[in-house]
């Protein structure tokens, strides 16, 4: 018999569409990946000479478990040149992909039936790892004509005595929206008056277009950074999705109770790929330019052609790398004698009839939505809206 929390998990439906794109692939099938929440470029070149150096080096044992003390070195001085923000090494954990430093935040902080606040659409992982760590996750509808953000209204009408935390994702997976100073600030003001916790994660911190900026909440105060706990990580901004290194910066006392629960749970994070972070984060940054002026570019391609289809539309994203699509006018429509009915169905009949991986939008809190991720070339982005239009086209 399984436990209670297995039986309330569903699997992550990104890495399941992901897969399922990824084997048809394998399988010689043409099919066009809009699914994958990944880059497309390689890992560059200077990040894996620095792995292997490491390997050629020995560096292949175990190292302290909350990171090496140069990468959480670097980390802070990250921070401070990124974020205008003072940590020391003792509150930087360093986790297996900014995934684990989630649960690991979560770990910590949370008690049976604690309240976590998520506003949706959400990346999928948060109300289950909220799930996973015994806390209730407390969703806060927000609406596309506010660019989907969370205001002071719609999160102080969610808060109880049992709110412990609000998750916060600038830029945010999947609406690609960012949060602007003034935005912050109504949630900063919530939260301190209310003394409840931010989880801000900042993965995408680096990828914002049309000068949208990225600020971080703990950025705000000193009183709000000792409320704050950043998770971020190099997956995204250095196309090292494989490589599995997040970090976490808090309050020494979270941070000394994730590095205890982490060094339990998984002990260190791969020796190797700590060495390869480092690289990353201390080298030249001109590699993330090149990957971010590339995702621009097919973003605005994407969103030209999408706004000139029937029956769909997306807000420009002003940073990740998704467009939220909302599709909830092809769903009353017939497809070859049968309604598209649903999201779920209508990322199937895509999936199976055109060949177009997507990512249906009820995993993440917005049915009517659904998930085209820009991290595919050009090309094949070029390709995919032709199917989509041509799709779009069929129905009646
Ligand atoms: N947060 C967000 C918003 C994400 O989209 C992802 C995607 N994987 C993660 C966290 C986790 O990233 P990783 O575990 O690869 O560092
Ligand atoms: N975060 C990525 C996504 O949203 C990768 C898959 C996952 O970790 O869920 O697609």
């Amino acid at each position: 018999m399984l436990s209670r929390k297995a039986s309330q998990i569903t699997p992550s439906p990104t890495l399941a569409i992901d897969a399922k794109a990824k084997q048809m692939k394998s399988e010689g099938i043409d099919i066009i990946g809009f699914g994958a929440g990944e880059p497309d470029f390689d890992t560059p070149g200077h990040i894996k000479e620095a792995a292997i150096a490491a390997i050629n080096e020995g560096f292949t044992k175990y190292t302290p478990a909350s990171g090496i003390p140069e990468l959480k070195e670097a980390v802070c001085d990250k921070f401070l040149k990124d974020n205008g923000l003072r940590y020391s090494p003792g509150q930087v954990v360093i986790s297996n992909g900014a995934k684990h430093s989630l649960d690991n935040v979560f770990a910590a902080l949370l008690n049976e039936g604690d309240e976590v606040i998520i506003p949706a659409p959400y990346w999928v992982s948060y109300p289950e790892l909220v799930k996973l760590n015994d806390g209730k996750p407390v969703i806060v509808e927000t609406k596309e004509e506010n660019r989907y953000k969370m205001d002071r209204s719609n999160l102080e009408s969610a808060i109880t005595d049992r709110t412990k935390a609000i998750v916060l994702n600038s830029p945010c997976n999947p609406t690609g929206q960012v949060y602007s100073r003034e935005e912050l600030q109504e949630i900063a003001d919530v939260a301190l008056k209310k003394n409840i916790y931010i989880v801000s994660d900042e993965v995408y911190e680096k990828l914002t277009y049309g000068g949208a900026e990225h600020l971080s909440i703990a950025s705000l105060g000193e009183d709000i950074k000792a409320l704050t706990v950043i998770v971020n990580g190099v997956s995204k901004t250095y196309s090292m999705t494989g490589w599995r290194i997040g970090y976490a910066a808090s309050e020494p006392k979270i941070a000394a109770a994730m590095s205890g629960i982490q060094s339990h749970a998984t002990s260190n994070p791969n020796s190797i790929a700590q060495k390869a972070a480092y690289t990353a984060i201390t080298a030249s940054q001109d590699c993330v330019e090149e990957m971010r002026q590339a995702f621009d570019k097919r973003m605005r391609y994407m969103v030209d052609r999408i706004n000139k289809m029937p029956y769909v539309s997306c807000i420009e994203p002003e940073g990740a790398f998704y467009l939220f699509v909302n599709l909830g006018e092809t769903f009353s429509r017939q497809f070859r004698g049968k309604p598209v009915g649903d999201g779920n169905n209508c990322a199937a009949l895509l999936l199976e009839q055109y060949r177009v991986a997507v990512v249906p939008g009820v995993g993440f809190g917005a049915p009517d939505c659904t998930r085209f991720s820009y991290a595919t070339s050009l090309e094949n982005i070029t390709e995919g809206m032709d199917r989509l239009e041509n799709f779009l086209k069929e129905l009646v």
